[in-house]
């Protein structure tokens, strides 16, 4: 177990052929940054900043959520750091009389993510003026949760540019070159990828909802979970299509769903050509460990079986064989 964690700190995530895949980790308070780095991430790719809201018995303030932002930048020491605008609602539910959320009948087809912080500026202009602020401090992105349009795209960009110009007002310091990208969850965005290019200097997959929403399978349901299959033929040509439509834009693509950290999987995203991983700390050494044993070019031949393969459980069958004889 050490030495695992000694050797992800100290070798880079190359493949065998010499392709650079960025490991990077999903961390949910500021303090998992330099945990995360000493486990070898090359980055954070998801902090999910909604649990920054959903600890407190109080919302945080502007100051808080800057203080928790600066803590993940410097932790990851000029690294990236990607905050997630707040992803409230669906399963993440917080009770408190400060947030007009309710119960819902289909809370994950509801009120949720970028559609509550679209509908309540004062809050979501916090939030963006916190991030900016602590993108004085090192290397921050910004990522927009359940984007499913290019209006809600744009709208969101336009607050960001309303929270620049608060702090130019003023005098706050802030990273001017900050990048912004949209979260490719939502089978609509997936679908007109290309309508989110423009708007968007990378593109992040969450296989977590995106699977749930293309499958139409709860991801917290247990009865329907045999359901909710990752290898599903619409699942891979999902991601294909979404990485052809980054390439195309020239903007960089990363998955930070939980198929990310999973070895099995791993060869497979690899091959469809995502970049960038990110995942729970702890799985990063594993993950590279799978990346420093294979080539590209099986993984792109495993990509292409499982563009071809019309069965799912075909497509994980040949995943765990490539998997158990290489590993
Ligand atoms: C996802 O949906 O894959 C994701 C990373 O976000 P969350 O699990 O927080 O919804
Ligand atoms: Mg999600």
């Amino acid at each position: 177990e050490r030495r695992m964690i000694e050797f992800a700190r100290d070798t880079t995530s190359r493949t065998r052929d010499g392709v650079r895949i960025d490991l990077m980790a999903n961390i949910e308070r500021g303090e998992e940054a330099s945990k995360a780095l000493e486990l070898g991430a090359d980055g954070v790719g998801l902090f999910r900043s909604e649990y920054l809201f959903m600890n407190a018995n109080k919302l945080p303030s502007e100051e808080e959520q800057f203080t928790a932002y600066k803590r993940a930048i410097e932790g990851m020491e000029g690294l990236p750091v990607t905050i997630r605008t707040l992803d409230l609602g669906g399963d993440k539910f917080v009770e408190s009389s400060e947030l007009p959320l309710y119960r819902e009948s289909n809370p994950f087809l509801g009120y949720r993510a970028i559609r509550f912080c679209l509908d309540h500026e004062a809050l979501f202009l916090s939030q963006l003026r916190a991030i900016l602020r602590a993108s004085a401090f090192g290397k921050a992105r910004i990522m927009y949760p359940m984007i499913s349009g290019a209006l809600e795209l744009n709208r969101a960009n336009e607050m960001l540019e309303t929270a620049k110009s608060h702090l130019r007002e003023g005098g706050i310091a802030f990273d001017e070159g900050i990048q912004a990208g949209a979260m490719i969850e939502i089978p609509s965005a997936a679908v007109a990828a290309d309508t989110l290019i423009s708007g968007s200097s990378f593109f992040s997959v969450g296989t977590n909802d995106l699977i749930q929403y293309l499958l139409a399978v709860d991801r917290l349901n247990d009865r329907v979970a045999h359901l909710y299959e990752p290898t599903h033929p619409a699942v891979v040509r999902t991601l294909n299509s979404i990485v052809s439509a980054a390439k195309a834009g020239n903007i960089g693509v990363s998955i930070c769903g939980e198929v990310a950290g999973d070895p099995v999987m791993v060869p497979l995203l690899v091959g469809l050509g995502v970049e960038s991983l990110s995942m729970s700390a702890t799985l990063i050494p594993n993950v590279k460990f799978v990346i420093q044993n294979m080539d590209l070019a099986e993984a792109q031949d495993i990509a292409k079986m499982a563009l071809e393969t019309t069965d799912g459980s075909i497509i994980l069958e040949r995943l765990l064989d490539f998997y158990t004889s290489r590993m």
